[in-house]
């Protein structure tokens, strides 16, 4: 039997909390903060899920303008700068691949290396409002991304036990 603190009444030995005021008892309170904190790390993971996905989004985009820039380039004879959309797409595909394996620094070189291209695309487009907002709605993913990564904690030679 167990006797609620708060109004002594009379509950189940396995209650969780008190059926007549519905206060918590400390098993209940335990459960509570272990779904919430479960449900913050799935949240969490979503966020830096979501940068991941970003990154193949703008990787693709950048791909996409770039295949028919490099094809222009290449049927006029133009140079390197025009196979830059390209590249900079097939770098972003890259880190979205490798944030599989490292989540910290490939979302973090995504969202600094996107933030540099897309103020350059900001000061190119002479600061176009519907460049400004495309810009800004991945950029914001990305950067909640690099704040809720978990980074794993690197092994010292303390935590290796049979040595
Ligand atoms: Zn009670």
């Amino acid at each position: 039997m167990k006797i609620c603190k708060k109004c002594k009444g009379k509950n189940h030995p396995s209650a969780y909390r008190c059926r007549y005021c519905n206060t918590l008892f400390p098993d209940g309170q335990k459960i509570v903060a272990q779904r919430r904190e479960k449900s913050k790390a799935l949240d969490d993971k979503k966020t830096v899920w979501n940068a991941a996905a970003v990154l193949y989004i703008i990787g693709g985009v950048f791909s996409l303008i770039g295949v028919f820039f490099t094809v222009f380039a290449i049927s006029r004879g133009y140079g390197f700068f025009f196979h830059l959309p390209l590249t900079t797409g097939a770098v972003f595909i890259g880190l979205a691949i490798w944030s599989k394996h490292e989540e910290f620094w490939s979302i973090l070189i995504g969202f600094i290396l996107y933030s540099l291209v897309g103020l350059l695309l900001v000061i190119i487009s002479g600061f176009s409002f519907f460049i400004i907002i495309f810009f800004l709605s991945f950029e914001i993913y990305l950067f909640l991304g690099v704040l809720k990564i978990k980074r794993k904690p690197k092994l010292t030679t303390k935590d290796i036990l049979d040595v």
